[in-house]
């Protein structure tokens, strides 16, 4: 039979089916509605035709498995419906454990409800809202029913398996061999390449105790916790570049986010680094707040780097210092003020120009003045190594961390729709997830697109 006989027969059916008088949007939904079992019923072949084919060896070691139970059923959810296969299921006396050959090739991990491109159309619509509304995306997207708790389930396994892309990178990077992998990838680069690194954390918001949560309320405790979570980006500075209307736009761009502390946060802001050129770079410099954190694995991790400290910061030390000296939004502390910013952002060493200006009025200033720039002087001292903004300028290079602070804020925005659906460990796995679709790497969990 040919193509066009079957849609011959197929139109004829939706015309008799009433496919007259409808708008087109009617139309695609009614040729979705009418092939659906069709497809499905072809799928369904397809699949047990694989299952059969699939010799019965371990699909760790290889070995012929011993026969435990002879055409077991496994039922998948799919695009077009539920799709049920036979197929053997036996032990391996090598590995000690039991396999479904059949289902590793099809690519159907043990715990899989859905199938790879459900999975996929499951994960991506979680990355953008809660489960509970993405249910109601997916079905208006795929034409399928999926409830919101197969949605988180899957949402949550896709964080697993990028949470394990994570370890594997990572694991890499601590031999040269496999750092040297993970610097091949990086996009070729202008012999002078800088690169740049922004380091910020932020605070998510836990509900470890969630079905317990009106209880707890109730009892006036606390339903929550805080926890960091220690976010960076990573791109070159001659890939990064602003729009007509003066918005920031990099195009190539790497992040990381996880909450599992600042060791592990600094062996993927390594292995992040190293994808986007650091070892390629000739100007490595990693910028942050005040937060001696950042400016300690900087030392550790990037040493060849140099350091800066976020300009709008610094500002505001003085602006708090301007306050306590002439009083907050004063004339005078603005005409106070005044000097310090220029110098900060016009002169070499501005910074050391500062110092000497505090350590001056400090001598002339009352005791709780004095004090208030003794303080200060002790950020400017600790600090003044880290504010060349002069310099940054003429080099074209930020002099804030602009964009790990909007990073920060996306990363934000989706976390507090979470909801109470994300557990303890969900939301690390959900980050990883986030993370491995913001870096462009989707792929690596969902390869069948490609084709
Ligand atoms: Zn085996």
């Amino acid at each position: 039979m040919e193509d066009r006989d079957v849609v011959q027969w197929l139109c004829e059916e939706l015309s008799a089916g009433g496919a007259r008088d409808r708008d087109m949007g009617e139309l695609e939904a009614l040729v979705d509605r009418r092939t659906l079992e069709i497809r499905r019923q072809v799928l369904q072949r397809l699949v047990q035709d694989e299952a059969d084919r699939t010799e019965f060896g371990c699909p760790v070691c290889g070995e012929k498995l011993s026969m435990v139970h002879r055409g077991r059923q496994r039922t998948v959810a799919s695009t077009v419906g539920p799709v049920s296969f036979a197929r053997d299921y036996g032990h391996c006396g090598r590995c000690e454990s039991h396999a479904a050959p059949a289902d590793a090739a099809l690519g159907l991990h043990g715990r899989a409800s859905a199938s790879p491109r459900l999975q996929e159309i499951c994960a991506l619509t979680v990355l953008h809202g809660p489960a509970g509304r993405a249910a109601e995306d997916v079905r208006r997207l795929a034409g399928v029913g999926v409830c919101a708790s197969t949605l988180h389930r899957e949402g949550f396994r896709q964080g697993e398996r990028a949470l394990e892309l994570r370890e594997r990178d990572i694991r890499r990077a601590e031999t040269p061999e496999g750092a040297a992998l993970l610097a091949a990838e990086a996009r070729a680069a202008p012999g002078d390449a800088t690169l740049i690194i922004e380091i910020d954390a932020w605070n998510i918001r836990e509900r470890d105790n969630w079905g317990l949560t009106e209880a707890v309320r109730e009892a006036g405790g606390d339903t929550g916790r805080w926890h960091w979570v220690y976010t960076g980006t990573v791109f070159r500075l001659d890939q990064s570049g602003t729009t007509q209307s003066g918005r920031a736009v990099v195009t190539d761009r790497g992040y990381v986010a996880t909450r599992a502390g600042i060791e592990a946060f600094e062996r993927q802001m390594h292995v992040e680094a190293l994808r986007r050129g650091l070892l390629q770079a000739e100007t490595v410099l990693v910028l942050g707040d005040g937060a001696v954190w950042i400016w300690n694995l900087a030392a550790r991790r990037f040493g060849r780097a140099s350091q800066r400290i976020d300009l709008f910061h610094v500002k505001q030390h003085l602006w708090e210092l301007a306050a306590k000296l002439h009083g907050k939004g004063t004339p005078e502390a603005e005409l106070w003020i005044q000097p310090y910013l220029r110098w900060l952002e016009r002169r070499k060493n501005g910074a050391l120009d500062i110092i000497e200006s505090l350590e001056q009025l400090q001598l002339r200033t009352d005791a709780d003045g004095a004090e208030a720039i003794a303080r200060e002087l002790g950020y400017f001292r600790e600090h003044c190594g880290r504010m060349d903004y002069k310099a940054a300028k003429a080099e074209g290079q930020p002099c804030g961390s602009g964009a790990i602070e909007s990073t920060c804020s996306q990363y934000q925005r989706r976390f507090k729709l979470t909801g109470q659906f994300w557990s303890l460990e969900g939301d690390e796995a959900f980050l990883a997830l986030v993370t491995l679709h913001r870096n462009g790497r989707w792929h690596q969990l969902f390869p069948h697109n490609l084709n």
